[in-house]
């Protein structure tokens, strides 16, 4: 890299790191988006000195909010909620909610900052934002999580409206946390609007919505290997997670004909080497969505899996990798072991689940290595297809939403290519996401003038 681009990236990023430098998740995100766009920023006049970047890494607004809520005994507690509404210059904030302990400004900020470049590739009209809570749903009964989600809204709704913010689930928010807030929205602000996505379908629902996401993940796995002549079908699949993304990413990979090989959750993950056909993955959505139970269950029902209490799968040996669960879950060591074991093919299904080593590792090993921003953004695809039919107040058939979602994660793959294709022939679909994400954004923030 030239040295002058190289002082710009270091420049940016101490100023960056000058206002954000106890948030380590934010700027690992910025860092890759930095070392990606301002190359790309230094070769086009229109976008250099105007600090366009510098402008995007400043959320437009830091919501932060006392929740407090009363537990089946009686007792209050107090949680803290968060929005953080990044950018709006493409559309009204977008991006989803994440109840889990974890939670805090850093993990929002760059959840939200990935947002805005995960919605501008969709190409739809929609500015990024996320939110939530460090409210811990594991061990609550469905009242608690009830009076949790009023309590949150009660605030919330002050901030959001389908004109201006539409939030959707994430980690800890399913379609039981969506129905609640909507509820309580409705009820506020005496409105019935498409104010949230991930809606039940008798209630301004999307057909494929809660499989958006896992499908698009694969969906762009697919696009990646059908680059390199292959395809899913007969290849070993290892998946983390066990959750929504995780289940609808495991439920593709079957139709297209490949073997599932793993799942997880926070304990541990199980290796079944008959694979998770389809029968067995009914089991595991039950097991995680109706008794709200763990993965080492798995192993019970069938006893020729394995259960590996704290581990990741990384070290089964299979050609394609799906990260579903959550930031930072491959580390630069999995990566290895993976590109040891013949992976070929790693599409992240989570937000940035793979850490800055493991991606350089895929990168230098020319594995087809696809990013959260772009391989994830099936269903904040799907929301907004979400949106348009409850402005249109209409439904499209699952079959419709079906073509619609294949056809974004397509255009998606062909962006990241445009941006991302190397002189041997390799595609940085990092580069490729960030750039293509980049220039749409910039382009409205240009034309809108310095606000
Ligand atoms: P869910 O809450 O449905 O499932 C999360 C899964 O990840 C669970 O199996 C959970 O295990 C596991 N997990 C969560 N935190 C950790 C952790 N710290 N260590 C190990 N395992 C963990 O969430 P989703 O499936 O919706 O989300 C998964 C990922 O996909 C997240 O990164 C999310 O941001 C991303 N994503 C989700 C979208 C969506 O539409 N839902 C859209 C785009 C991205 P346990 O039950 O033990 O907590």
């Amino acid at each position: 890299m030239h040295v002058d681009t190289q002082s710009a990236i270091d420049n940016f990023m101490s100023e960056v790191r000058s206002r954000n430098g106890h948030e380590p998740e934010f700027l690992q995100a910025v860092q890759e988006v930095a070392d990606t766009v301002i190359p790309y920023i230094v070769q086009h006049d229109i976008y250099h000195g105007k600090n366009i970047l510098l402008r995007m890494v400043e959320p437009e607004r830091l919501i932060s909010f006392r929740v407090a809520w009363v537990d089946d005994k009686g007792e209050i507690h107090v949680n803290r909620g968060y929005r953080i509404q990044m950018n709006s210059a493409i559309g009204p904030y977008k991006g989803g909610l994440r109840f889990h302990p974890t939670v805090n400004a850093s993990v929002l900020k760059f959840l939200a900052f990935e947002q805005v470049f995960k919605n501008s590739l969709t190409t739809l009209p929609m500015g990024g934002a996320k939110g939530g809570s460090d409210f811990d749903p594991k061990g609550k009964s469905d009242d608690e999580i009830m009076r949790f989600c009023h309590a949150f809204m009660s605030e919330l709704c002050r901030h959001i409206g389908p004109n201006t913010d539409v939030p959707a689930g994430d980690i800890g928010v399913g379609a039981r946390e969506i129905g609640y807030l909507f509820g309580a929205y409705k009820k506020t602000r005496n409105e019935f609007t498409g104010v949230l996505t991930g809606k039940g379908l008798s209630w301004g629902g999307s057909q494929i919505r809660p499989e958006a996401t896992g499908y698009g993940t694969v969906y762009f796995a697919q696009s990646m290997l059908q680059t390199k002549g292959e395809s899913i079908e007969g290849k070993n699949v290892v998946i983390s997670g066990s959750g929504n993304v995780a289940q609808f990413a495991a439920e593709k990979v079957l139709q297209l004909g490949g073997k599932v090989l793993t799942l997880s959750d926070s304990g541990g993950y199980i290796y079944d080497p008959d694979g998770i056909d389809e029968q067995k993955l009914t089991f595991v959505m039950d097991l995680k969505n109706n008794k709200r139970g763990r993965i080492m269950t798995y192993v019970k029902e069938y006893p020729k899996a394995t259960y590996h209490e704290g581990k990741r799968p990384w070290d089964v040996k299979c050609q394609i990798a799906l990260p579903c669960a959550t930031q930072n879950e491959l580390t630069g060591e999995d990566a290895n072991q993976l590109i040891k074991n013949g992976v070929i093919a790693v599409s992240e299904g989570a937000n940035m689940p793979s850490t800055p080593e493991a991606i350089h590792l895929f990168h230098d090993h020319k594995i087809l290595f696809a990013p959260g921003k772009a391989s994830n953004a099936g269903g904040v695809a799907t929301s907004g297809l979400e949106m348009s039919q409850n402005s249109l107040r209409i439904s499209w058939t699952r079959e419709e939403v079906d073509v619609k979602l294949r056809s974004i994660m397509s255009d998606i793959h062909d962006a990241c290519t445009h941006y991302g294709m190397e002189e041997d022939g390799y595609c940085n679909y990092v580069k490729g996401a960030n750039i293509a994400g980049f220039v749409k954004v910039a382009d409205a923030m240009l034309a809108q003038g310095v606000i």
